[in-house]
C-alpha cells in the first residue's frame, strides 16, 4: 500500500531541474511542480492549505505505479487515434 511514489500522495512532487548560472555553470536546482503522475491519471487535485502537512488524499486508495502508467498509456492510445482521424479526414 503505497502511495503515489512520486508526489507521495500529495499531489505535488519536487523535481530537480538544470539551472546555469551567471558564470556558465550547471547546478541542480529543486523546484515545486503538480504531480506529473497524478495529472496523468486524472486525479489532479486543487492544492490545499495544509497539503504539506496532511496529505489530501490519505482517505483515496493508492494508485499502483503500474496501474497509473497503464492508464497514462490509454489515454494516449486513445489521443493517437482521435489524431489519426482528424489527418484522414485531411
Ligand atoms: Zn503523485
Amino acid at each position: 500500500m503505497n502511495p503515489c511514489r512520486w508526489c507521495d500522495g500529495t499531489g505535488t512532487w519536487h523535481p530537480e531541474k538544470p539551472h546555469r548560472s551567471e558564470a556558465g555553470e550547471i547546478t541542480w536546482i529543486q523546484v515545486a511542480e503538480t504531480c506529473r503522475m497524478c495529472v496523468g491519471i486524472g486525479e489532479e487535485q486543487p492544492r490545499q492549505e495544509t497539503a504539506s502537512s496532511q496529505p489530501a488524499r490519505s482517505n483515496a486508495p493508492p494508485v499502483p505505479y503500474r496501474d497509473a502508467l497503464r492508464a497514462e498509456r490509454e489515454r494516449l492510445t486513445t489521443r493517437l487515434q482521435e489524431i489519426d482521424a482528424a489527418l484522414s479526414d485531411l
